[in-house]
């Protein structure tokens, strides 16, 4: 194989930088990275801003993957801890909380792990055919690359593996969520959903197969941190916040119930939703169902539809190539887990590993990439379906007064037993 090789990854999230600074890395300067982002700047990728809350995967994977220096200003710049995720009970009463050992704001990881590498932005790739000698790649904007290998990092709509695995699919695990940004939230409200100074998420459990994510937010990063992407809506529902009052990020999912193979969801738009919402709160604690009744209205709701929760269903690869896909783009899961974007980062630093193997001709492409690809498959089946576990304890049926009692119960000894170190949660 020649030695100034060319590598070529489709999009700018987590993944792709990850995997660029692997190669950077480890490549001994024997080949060239580049990015190709669609979207325009910096900036606008930044709109996927949200925290992520970094496992010991995702830890592992940044220090394989950065070099010192980098690794040092991750370590004492960026990573945070300390911050509590409290799951309550309908009235609210604390049954878990989770200590946030580490997480960090995703726009300024992505920034470092920007520093230093070639990133080409408002770049939409459409297409690649390849042949023996490399790949050719295609954007929307009508050029051409040519690059020895082409990396899939282009999430969890990917265009890359449209092509590449055309039998690829996703399930609906039949769990929607419905957003909203709720303006003018007072002060008892916001006391006891965050009834410590330090809680990040407060996420409350109904017993009708479904839950409520509470968010704080103070200014328009925290919305994007909660997942809201619509920063028009954002600003629009920002600017009704009076001064004194809180903005509140909620995040409803439900498992609607299936009759006669129809799923009983809310079509017709925001009213219907906020509607649906109110039906099935009902009873929750009274200032919520206030909230809910009073406050919210259909317009601080983000969409017009409710949205799916979706999964990678386990697909048969085509023999091993030099075009190949990391993180959501193959392993898209729900998000009940939280880490996805930890994936992404350890299947970034294993693709470092076996592209860095086969050009110093370690190993032969065939025989590398099969066995890497059969691996990331098997850990991204296992991530999604413990990911699919959570949603499932949290979806599955509606509770009785004695099965939620019992729930409550189960959880609240588990929270003596993580505070007194009987068990540890991985982390
Ligand atoms: C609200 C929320 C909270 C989350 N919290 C966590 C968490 O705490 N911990 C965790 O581990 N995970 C979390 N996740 C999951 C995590 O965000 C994803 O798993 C992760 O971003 C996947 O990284 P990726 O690089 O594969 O894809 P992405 O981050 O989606 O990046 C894909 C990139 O490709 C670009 N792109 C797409 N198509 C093209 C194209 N045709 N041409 C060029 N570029 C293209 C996109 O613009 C994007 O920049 C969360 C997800 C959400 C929604």
């Amino acid at each position: 194989m020649k030695t100034d090789l060319k590598i070529i990854i489709i999009g700018g999230g987590i993944g792709g930088v990850t995997l660029a600074n692997a190669i950077k890395k480890y490549g001994d300067g024997k080949c060239s990275v580049h990015i190709y982002e669609k979207e325009m700047t910096v900036s606008s990728t930044a709109f996927k801003g949200y925290t992520i809350g970094l496992n010991q995967m995702g830890r592992d994977s940044l220090r394989e993957a950065l070099d010192i220096e980098k690794y040092d200003r991750l370590t004492s710049e960026l990573i945070q801890s300390g911050g509590q995720y409290v799951v309550t009970d309908r009235q609210l009463n604390p049954l878990i909380n989770f200590s946030c050992s580490s997480y960090v704001d995703r726009d300024r990881l992505c920034g470092l792990l920007r520093e230093g590498i070639d990133v080409h932005y408002g770049m939409k790739f459409k297409s690649y055919t390849e042949d023996n000698d490399g790949v050719s790649v295609f954007f929307e904007d009508g050029s051409c690359e040519r690059a020895d290998f082409l990396v899939g990092a282009d999430g969890v709509h990917s265009v890359v593996r449209h092509q590449k695995l055309p039998l690829f699919q996703m399930e609906d695990v039949n769990v929607y969520s419905i957003q909203a940004l709720i303006p003018n939230v007072g002060d008892d409200v916001i006391d006891l959903l965050f009834k410590q100074d330090n809680t990040l998420i407060t996420k409350t459990l109904g017993n009708k197969r479904n839950t409520i994510m509470f968010g704080k937010v103070k200014a328009q990063a925290d919305a994007i941190n909660f997942g809201v992407e619509d920063i028009a809506s954002i600003e629009r529902i920002m600017e009704q916040n009076e001064p004194g009052n809180t903005c509140l990020v909620i995040n409803y999912e439900w498992r609607p119930l299936v009759e006669n193979g129809r799923v009983d969801l809310p079509t017709g738009g925001r009213q219907y939703m906020l509607n649906t919402l109110r039906r099935d709160t009902g009873n929750f604690h009274p200032l919520v169902v206030d909230l809910l009744n009073r406050v919210a209205k259909p317009e601080h709701l983000i969409n017009d539809q409710p949205k799916p929760m979706r999964q990678a269903l386990p697909c048969r690869w085509p023999a091993a190539s030099r075009v190949t896909l990391i993180g959501d783009a193959i392993n898209a899961m729900t998000a009940t887990s939280g880490c996805g974007g930890n994936l992404a980062m350890r299947d970034a630093i294993d693709l470092g590993y076996a592209l860095t193997d086969i050009i110093k001709n370690i190993a032969p492409l065939s025989i590398r990439m099969t066995a890497h690809e059969q691996m990331i498959v098997e850990r991204g089946q296992q991530q999604i379906k413990l990911s699919r576990d959570c949603t499932e304890h949290m979806h599955s049926q509606e509770l009785s007064h004695c099965s939620e009692l019992f729930r409550n119960t189960i959880m609240r000894i588990l929270n003596k037993l993580l505070i007194w170190g009987v068990v540890k949660i991985p982390n």
